[in-house]
């Protein structure tokens, strides 16, 4: 069965990147029937961030996002799935490789390291692989006589004169050699092992990776330049490797990469910003993956977490950098809150959460839930964040103050008065919704007014000429008496 796996490292929150990928494993293995699991890669304990890993929960559960197992799953059956929790697998697999040749422990101190690193970099051209192997050499007794002195030291991988080329699903085949100077022995050898016992990134994801019987790793195309190091893993104890899907860069609209620092991007921030979990889930998949053509040259594009579990395939994968771009977030947004409020139990979720809001901003008295439920209903076509509700319609809570809106003052002031003044007194008493299309008619014809002019000037007594609401929406959520109270007021 395919095995995927969301291998994050708690160093920061889950931004918009981690959790495509995230994403992309999960439908890999649901549309297959495989299994998806969850394993936090926290062996760099500087790099750390207090609370990534709550956040991390919180953010997959909140986009719906379910593994089969994890460190806080029910089932543990390869677990423990804490890097952090499996030091003692690491150590008896770094044996191994040191029995057989493919490792060997580095004593050489900081200092001796660094003076190594900076000549490399005056090399022509210089380069990063920088380790001149002078380890490897020594004998059985000078490292036995350091292990028993206490000297500390590193485990290396003793690298392969050429890393293995690798065919990655998306790219095809990938052929990467480090950059090594032919004059001057240096060898990229990458730390498996720290001083302090815990594995690197390269050790310890090949170690899981193979025990948790991962089939495919989805990751984005920043892991592509280690792949061939893990691939020479794999070899070095005789293992098969699992297939490599490297994800191209996420780009921001001006081509920026995004980067994870600018913190914006944290799922739970824009779940805090008023994006819903279905606008998320259907905005992230679609960078660098495109449903099947018929359905793309239909343009449909609005598809739930359960309908991509039935399409994804990784041949619909796309190459090229998946541009970001924030209007399309909220188009989808508009899109899964209308479906929302057309559904009686989400319908009622938003009502009491909307409700409870508004109180604090006008007063519990000036609210009720029955007039939101209306509001919503009627006018919630038009806002595609709920978190806008008390700005946008603020004027069914509160009296409109006919100077606030710049608009409505110059069209008062603007427009004939007394023509305003005929409008409204032709609304006066016989105005309710259903009415309204015959009364709006009259007035037309009686005054030979354009209709536009008519419209304006209710609106304007009505909602402060805000728009979002349809007049006769506007009507019967204010209802008939408080119509005309408007009415009176704005002519006075
Ligand atoms: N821990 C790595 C990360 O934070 C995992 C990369 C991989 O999937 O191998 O993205």
């Amino acid at each position: 069965p395919v095995r995927t796996r969301f291998a994050p490292s708690p160093t920061g929150f889950l931004h918009l990147g981690s959790l495509r990928t995230a994403l992309y494993n999960y439908l890999l293995a649901k549309n297959t029937g495989g299994q998806f699991l969850l394993r936090l890669e926290d062996t760099d304990r500087k790099r750390l961030v207090k609370d990534a890993e709550e956040n991390i929960y919180e953010s997959l559960k909140w986009c719906g996002i379910d593994y089969d197992e994890g460190p806080n799953s029910q089932n543990q059956q390869f677990g423990p799935y804490r890097q952090s929790d499996r030091t003692k697998i690491y150590q008896k697999y770094i044996d191994k490789l040191l029995d057989n040749g493919h490792a060997y422990r580095c004593f050489c101190p900081k200092e001796r390291l660094d003076s190594l690193r900076d000549s490399a970099q005056k090399l022509q051209p210089p380069t990063t692989v920088s380790y001149d192997r002078n380890c490897l050499h020594l004998n059985h007794d000078e490292i036995q006589n350091n292990i028993n002195n206490g000297v500390s030291y590193t485990v290396r991988m003793k690298s392969p004169e050429i890393y293995p080329p690798f065919d990655d699903l998306l790219h095809g085949h990938i052929n990467i050699q480090p950059q090594i100077n032919s004059n001057d022995r240096r060898y990229d050898d990458p730390i498996l092992m720290k001083s302090d016992n815990l594995p690197t990134y390269h050790f310890a994801n090949v170690i899981d990776d193979h025990l948790m019987k991962i089939t495919h790793v989805i990751r984005g195309e920043e892991w592509l330049p280690s792949t061939p190091k893990h691939i020479a893993l794999y070899e070095a104890f005789g293992w098969d490797s699992p297939k490599f899907v490297h994800l191209p860069l996420l780009t921001s609209t001006n081509d920026q990469k995004l980067s994870k620092r600018k913190g914006d991007s944290s799922v739970l921030s824009l779940r805090d910003k008023g994006i819903l979990p279905e606008a998320l889930v259907n905005f992230s998949v679609l960078f660098g993956w495109s449903p099947p053509r018929e359905m793309s040259e239909m343009n449909h594009e609005c598809f739930t977490l359960s309908e991509f579990e039935k399409l994804f395939n990784l041949n619909y994968l796309t190459k090229g950098n998946a541009k970001v771009d924030d209007k399309k977030l909220w188009f989808f947004n508009k899109h899964y809150l209308q479906l929302r409020l057309q559904n009686k139990d989400e319908l009622a979720k938003i009502v009491a959460q909307v409700t409870e809001e508004a109180e604090s901003e006008f007063g519990k008295t000036n609210v009720n839930e029955e007039k939101i439920q209306q509001i919503l209903v009627l006018c919630g076509k038009s806002i595609s964040n709920l978190k806008d509700f008390n700005k946008t319609f603020y004027y069914f809570f509160e009296d409109p103050v006919y100077n606030r809106s710049i608009n409505s003052t110059t069209f008062i002031q603007n427009s004939n008065k007394e023509l305003c003044i005929q409008i409204v007194s032709r609304l006066q008493g016989h105005f309710s919704k259903d009415s309204f299309k015959e009364t709006m008619d009259s007035i037309v014809s009686e005054l030979e007014v354009p209709k536009k002019t008519v419209f304006e000037t209710i609106r304007f007594a009505l909602s402060e000429s805000q728009p979002g609401a349809k007049i006769p929406d506007l009507i019967e959520i204010l209802g008939e008496e408080e119509v005309h109270k408007r009415i009176d007021n704005a002519l006075a």
